[in-house]
């Protein structure tokens, strides 16, 4: 069954996988069904890619690397990543529809999911022409005579990328574009949720673009064995992934007989610190929009809001107040900020998360449930917890749900402490009048990334990734370019 149906927006995406330059199902033809998040009905399929699928995909991106002039030809390539960018401006609007159908996020949030990573496209086709493949370093003594020493910088080769549904078109252009237009070749594996981000871009590279076969794979599964088989192939020479810290580690595990190069962008649980000379009134309802806007699936979201107790319960309030305010419901209302979760396994996962809290003393202040008015697709309340203990499951987990915890603090020592004791260090955030003082207390938190005073570190010109078990490497900026490339020192006479 396919839905394309004009009154709610849904649409079905491409059911192929690209392999070897084909557009093509699994043999034998088995598909997968993809579900709509805001209504739980079934709105298409897609193929149900195999282990020789796999195989094959691989096989192909090795021989387009190896046999082929990609990996040398940057004008060809700049030529091909442009086609691209103009090829996904012309399907923005089916894109779009396709993102909404399958991850069920608000179609009014769509900008940074939609135009962001298409405008990212041309932003690596143009960084990576103007990139300094050969840096002269001068003139270095040795034993054996001076030599001067010239670095080049050359693709990885064959990249296998993982990707996540929280975000898939945009972590799907994140984490192949660079490493194209580096000269590698790819094989994406689409999350299982949010497949049909991945066939269409399969589906554009191929209808609309002259990217030779085998340069861009993409094989869509329901099995994770087909990600664990990109992960361990010996003719893979790097792993970047976005997606889980578990699934992270049984990927290093999978890489590490084969010293695969691995990039890994995984999960957060970061803490926001409002300090006590903080404007409440204004930065905690953008607080609490954060955290329902994706309905909690932001792997940046500062989760853990932590209050100075001499302004705790007026704190506590102004949260109160913005998370009921939140307007939940069908995604593709567009004056709705917080749609459903995306399948009812992950909405279990929350409430199941914050019956956790409770039982660990927290209070509940508002939320903990199903919104009474939307007893089909899969929302969630946005819920509000209070004197959350910082050792507790519900602070110490990451919830992907538009819940947010709340635990008090007496000092800004103990509240840099709080905000450090976790196991992950993505993100983090500092609110104060003295912003001096907040810039100094976001230098003390160990994470990759600090918002001071709302103001955001994200954007495709700066480093981002993760510290501690977030992750490893950094996408965008000049860092996230340089992750795709190999440096080579050659010694050569003066
Ligand atoms: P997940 O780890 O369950 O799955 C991610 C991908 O890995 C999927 O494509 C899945 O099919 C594949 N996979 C599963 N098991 C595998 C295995 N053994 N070997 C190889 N591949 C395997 O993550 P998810 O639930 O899809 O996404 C949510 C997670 O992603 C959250 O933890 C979130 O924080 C994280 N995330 C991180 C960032 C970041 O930039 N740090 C961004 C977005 C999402």
């Amino acid at each position: 069954m396919t839905q394309t149906q004009s009154d709610t927006g849904i649409l079905a995406g491409e059911q192929r996988m690209l392999i070897d330059g084909e557009l093509r199902h699994t043999d034998g033809g088995a598909l997968f069904d993809v579900v709509h998040p805001g209504n739980e009905q079934v709105v298409g399929q897609v193929s149900d890619g195999t282990l020789t699928d796999m195989d094959r995909a691989v096989g192909a991106a090795r021989r387009a690397f190896d046999d082929t002039e990609w990996s040398r030809d940057l004008d060809f390539r700049y030529h091909c990543l442009m086609q691209l960018h103009a090829a996904l401006e012309r399907n923005k609007e089916r894109l779009r529809r396709i993102v909404v159908t399958e991850v069920g996020c608000p179609v009014s949030v769509t900008g940074s999911q939609i135009e962001d990573p298409i405008d990212e496209v041309r932003h690596w086709a143009e960084h990576g022409r103007d990139f300094e493949y050969l840096v002269d370093t001068g003139i270095h003594k040795a034993p054996m005579g001076t030599a001067r020493r010239t670095i080049s910088y050359e693709p990885v080769g064959v990249v296998g990328a993982i990707t996540p549904w929280n975000v898939p078109f945009y972590l799907n252009i994140a984490e192949t574009i660079p490493a194209l237009m580096a000269g590698n070749t790819v094989v994406l594996k689409p999350a299982q949720l949010t497949p049909w981000s991945g066939s269409e871009l399969g589906r554009i590279v191929a209808e609309e673009t002259d990217i030779p076969a085998g340069v861009f794979n993409v094989v869509t599964s329901n099995a994770n064995g087909v990600g664990a088989a990109l992960s361990a192939d010996p003719r893979v020479d790097m792993i970047t992934f976005t997606g889980s810290t578990a699934t992270g580690r049984a990927i290093l595990a999978a890489a590490a007989p084969t010293v695969k190069r691995t990039m890994m962008e995984l999960g957060g649980k970061s803490a926001h610190i409002v300090l006590d000379d903080a404007k409440l009134e204004k930065c905690l309802p953008m607080a609490a929009m954060v955290a329902c806007v994706m309905s909690g699936q932001a792997c940046i979201m500062a989760s853990r809001i932590l209050l100075p107790r001499s302004r705790y319960a007026e704190g506590i309030e102004i949260l109160k107040a913005s998370m009921e305010a939140t307007s939940v419901g069908d995604p593709w209302d567009p004056s709705v900020l917080q749609g459903p979760q995306i399948s009812e396994t992950q909405r279990q996962k929350v409430l199941g998360l914050i019956k956790s809290g409770v039982d660990s003393g927290a209070r509940l202040v508002t939320g903990g449930g199903i919104p009474e008015a939307l007893p089909v697709g899969y929302y969630t309340q946005p819920t509000l917890l209070a004197d959350v203990d910082p050792d507790s499951q519900i602070a110490q987990e990451e919830i992907f749900g538009p819940v947010l915890t709340v635990t008090p603090y007496d000092t800004d020592d103990e509240a840099v402490a709080i905000a450090n004791n976790s196991i992950y260090g993505l993100s983090g955030e500092v609110t104060g009048v003295d912003t001096e003082r907040a810039f100094c207390i976001a230098r003390r938190l160990r994470t990759g990334n600090v918002t001071v005073n709302g103001r955001s570190h994200f954007g495709i010109t700066s480093p981002f990734g993760g510290t501690k078990q977030s992750g490893l490497g950094r996408r965008n900026g000049a860092e996230g370019f340089k992750e795709y490339l190999e440096s080579k020192t050659i010694g050569h006479p003066a």
